[in-house]
């Protein structure tokens, strides 16, 4: 899988799938077992029934740690197939007492049972046709039209659940890409657009770019002391080269393995 040759996301790209290899995501639960599982060079199509979890997914992740989502999702799994009718018609206090862990959880079962209530009203014909019956902007234009949905949720939905080209971007995106010195700064949608011009349009390089970032924030481009002397980009990097030992710091804390999330806030 190649992202554009010789430019900086491209290179920064390579870099990046070399240091860390694919990442799997998005992860889901086997049929079965309780917690979900990446799979690594999986780039789809997904079932109806794992579009529904990765759209439940991308609402409780919000403001939390994904250890905490995998404990929802786990509570979501124990009560039965994680399916939009089945959320939709889970009692809203039953449903939040199940997705407790997540945090927020009165809001985030509100939200859920909105998402899902609508996608049966208004698609009957169910997820996987829905979401592969159109373009990722019309998904994700209707999407965003959700209440609790923004912009990071509506992509996530796209990009992982639908499998269509719509680059996620987060805090993680922002903090590189200033350090990198891709841009200085700006809104969602500026960094949206710096990501997708400079890549090829597709979701398999989304999938794995954005994954490739927040592994990349948790191991080395940490909000404080970010471990630029070990880190995969150091050479292509604005901050690490401002840095008086030009990041060749070797810090002894070497970075744990990943814990496995596709979202920590
Ligand atoms: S070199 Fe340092 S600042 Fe630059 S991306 Fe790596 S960890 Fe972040």
């Amino acid at each position: 899988m190649k992202a554009s040759a010789g430019s900086p996301l491209g290179r920064i790209y390579r870099l990046l799938l070399k240091a860390f290899g694919p990442q799997g995501w998005w992860p889901v639960t086997p049929r079965g077992a309780r917690v979900p599982v990446y799979t690594p060079r999986f780039y789809g199509p997904r079932t109806g029934a794992e579009m529904a979890e990765i759209c439940a997914g991308a609402i409780l992740t919000q403001n939390t740690a994904w250890t905490n989502v995998e404990k929802a999702l786990a509570g979501l799994h124990g009560a039965g197939p994680l399916s939009p009718e089945g959320v939709a018609s889970c009692p809203l206090p039953r449903l939040a007492a199940l997705i407790r862990p997540s945090g927020y959880y009165r809001q985030k079962a509100r939200r859920l049972k909105e998402l899902f209530a609508r996608v049966r009203r208004e698609h009957p014909e169910g997820l996987e046709r829905w979401f592969r019956s159109g373009t990722a902007e019309r998904l994700r234009r209707e999407l965003l039209s959700y209440r609790g949905v923004g912009p990071e949720t509506a992509d996530s939905i796209v990009l992982y659940a639908a499998g269509l080209p719509s680059f996620v971007i987060d805090a993680y995106t922002r903090r590189i890409g200033v350090r990198l010195g891709l841009a200085r700064g700006g809104d969602y949608d500026r960094w949206k657009v710096l990501f997708e011009a400079g890549l090829p349009r597709r979701a398999e390089i989304y999938n794995e770019y954005h994954a490739l970032l927040v592994r990349l924030a948790k191991d080395f481009c940490r909000k404080n002391s970010p471990l630029c002397g070990d880190c995969p980009l150091r050479l292509e990097c604005d901050h690490a080269g401002r840095r008086k030992d030009h990041g060749k710091d070797r810090s002894s804390a070497r970075p744990g393995r990943i814990q496995k999330s596709p979202r920590r806030r």
